[in-house]
């Protein structure tokens, strides 16, 4: 068995009620899913929004490495962290895709000492709301090939075609396939294909949205289609926006559960950190906010992404304003960064580790050009040396004026996350947060994604591809040039190419391809390679999981 695994289940899970009234919600403001989990009732979640807002804290990381750096594990240690101190703390995170969970990544509920449980449950079904945005993103689908069936009134190309279908699984078979075969009873053959739940459009306005009416707003406004003019179609235009709510209807409503020690955390829809913002739902942060007097939430991916977005999309649109940022870096990654393969990191390294921190240093520095400050979080492997943690503090201290906090969360529990739970506290009295994003509302798409090519990428120059430069003209044409940018780049560089480690210069970032999520309200810029339905590696997680005589469900970590 795992350790997470383990972990998890040796912690006694205390009944969702106890959990709920810890956190000042009523019993009747729950909707139980089962003894553990419970939604929170819609009409409690319109009463709270008179009250103040607690402190923000966003937890981010350096560039990802295959070594992990523990973002998840990190917010739930440092949520645990300030509970212990006596600060009354909710934790928000993202919802688990069933994709990663059969394939490499594992889980997402945090791992060791600091996790959300039941584990199980979360990494599974959970409270079926992916089930529910998948469902009603193909009811979309299948109302834009009925219309199209019957008559085609509103004169849809079908070549331009751009709602695809969506599954929540990784399966590269459907990437690209051809639908409506078999005969005129069964629609016009078209080149179609799925992309993963969690890169639904649909998704990306679940978590933005306000509430169920600007859902429906949201929906409304999603460009399924163009006609043979150029015109786009909307899923307004297919009266599909008032039958998709419905199917959401109970998945806005965001789901309570508990830590191993105890803190409440929401668990709440869960964007793709690439072609969409990459972090839980506004309504289940706003939520936490309401119940908290500190939040912790996560944004996907290393900061120059899931920050980036955190603060230019979802806390501009949002109207959230940070108190302060943990970075959380890891020893081995940053070694990585220095170029140690993954099977050496377990030797200490300080050469290595001098070379692959400029990586963190770059971090720091961007997240502060938000007006955010930040503490980095160098969360503990039992392969670490003293001397390697002793260096990065230095180095974080005298060369990028910033406090490095060797975290043990993992190991420890919240005990372990203490002293970084003193400093985010410290940061956030401190009220030097003035939060802004990095650029305006009113400078032109192309000018955007210039901005943080070069403010956040330290790129020289972008490079966009003819047919993504007149798009983007086409989309100030229409009306859409006040929205923000979502980009859509590797994760493991600041540069699009994944192999440019540390924090490299000099570099153009390719734009070979824009998109327009009306709903969602951002335009995607795709920098690479993007993959939007991934695939399984030769040995799927999926291969080692099954359940127990005992009816328990082993193989998860
Ligand atoms: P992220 O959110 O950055 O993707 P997670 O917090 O989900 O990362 O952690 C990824 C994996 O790494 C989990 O399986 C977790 O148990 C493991 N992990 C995290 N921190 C530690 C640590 N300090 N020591 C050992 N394993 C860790
Ligand atoms: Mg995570």
């Amino acid at each position: 068995m795992s350790h997470d695994l383990a972990v998890a289940r040796a912690a006694t899970l205390r009944p969702i009620a106890a959990v709920a009234e810890a956190a000042g919600i009523p019993v009747e403001a729950l909707e139980p899913y089962g003894k553990h989990i419970a939604k929170l009732d819609a009409g409690y979640l319109a009463g709270l929004k008179d009250r103040p807002d607690g402190k923000l804290v966003l937890v981010t990381a350096i560039n990802p490495t295959p070594a992990g750096e523990g973002k998840t594990t990190t917010t739930v240690g440092l949520g645990d962290g300030l509970n212990r101190i006596g600060k009354r703390t909710v934790i928000a995170l993202r919802e688990p895709s069933l994709g990663p969970v059969f394939g490499t990544k594992g889980g997402a509920t945090g791992g060791g000492r600091a996790q959300v449980l039941p584990m199980e449950a979360i990494n599974l079904h959970f409270t079926g709301d992916f089930h529910a945005i998948t469902s009603a993103h193909n009811l979309l689908a299948a109302l834009v090939d009925n219309h199209v069936y019957w008559g085609n009134a509103l004169g849809i190309d079908t070549r331009r075609i751009v709602w695809r279908r969506v599954l929540d699984m990784n399966d590269r078979a459907l990437r690209a396939i051809v639908n409506g075969l078999g005969g005129g009873g069964n629609g016009f053959a078209r080149e179609d294909g799925f992309d993963i739940t969690v890169a639904s459009e649909v998704m990306a306005c679940f978590c933005l949205a306000d509430d169920l009416a600007d859902l429906e707003a949201r929906l409304a406004r999603i460009v399924v289609a163009y006609t043979r003019e150029k015109k786009p179609v909307t899923a307004g235009q297919l009266n599909a926006a008032g039958a998709m709510t419905a199917l959401l209807k109970d998945a806005i409503k965001p789901n309570l559960v508990q830590t191993i020690e105890g803190s409440p955390a929401l668990i709440h829809g869960g964007p793709f950190a690439n072609i969409a913002h990459g972090c839980n739902s506004v309504i289940a942060t706003r939520t936490a906010l309401k119940l908290g007097d500190y939040v912790v939430t996560e944004a996907g991916f290393g900061a120059d992404l899931g920050a980036e977005k955190f603060f230019d999309i979802k806390c501009r649109k949002a109207g959230l304003k940070p108190d302060a940022a943990v970075i959380v870096a890891t020893v081995r990654a940053l070694k990585m960064n220095g170029g140690v393969a993954k099977a050496d990191l377990a030797r200490e390294n300080l050469e290595a580790l001098r070379a692959g921190i400029v990586n963190l240093g770059r971090h720091v520095e961007n997240v502060r050009a938000f007006g955010v400050p930040v503490v980095v979080a160098i969360n503990h492997f039992t392969t670490d040396t003293e001397a390697e943690h002793r260096l990065i503090a230095d180095i974080c201290r005298d060369e990028f004026g910033v406090e490095a906090v060797q975290c043990r969360h993992w190991a420890e529990g919240a005990a372990g996350a203490e002293e970084l739970a003193r400093k985010v506290v410290a940061l956030c009295e401190g009220g030097t947060a003035h939060f802004q994003p990095i650029y305006a509302d009113g400078l032109s798409l192309q000018g955007k994604i210039l901005s943080i090519a070069t403010r956040i990428y330290r790129a020289d120059d972008i490079a966009v591809a003819p047919k993504a430069a007149a798009d983007l003209k086409a989309f100030e044409a229409a009306g859409y040039g006040h929205l923000p940018v979502c980009m859509a780049k590797t994760q493991y560089s600041f540069s699009a190419d994944p192999a440019l480690l540390g924090a490299p210069t000099g570099h153009t970032v390719p734009v070979r391809e824009v998109r327009l999520a009306a709903g969602a309200g951002f335009v995607v810029a795709i920098c690479g390679e993007i993959m939007t339905m991934p695939g399984l590696p030769k040995l799927p997680a999926a291969e080692a999981i099954h359940v127990s005589e005992e009816g328990l469900i082993e193989g998860l970590f």
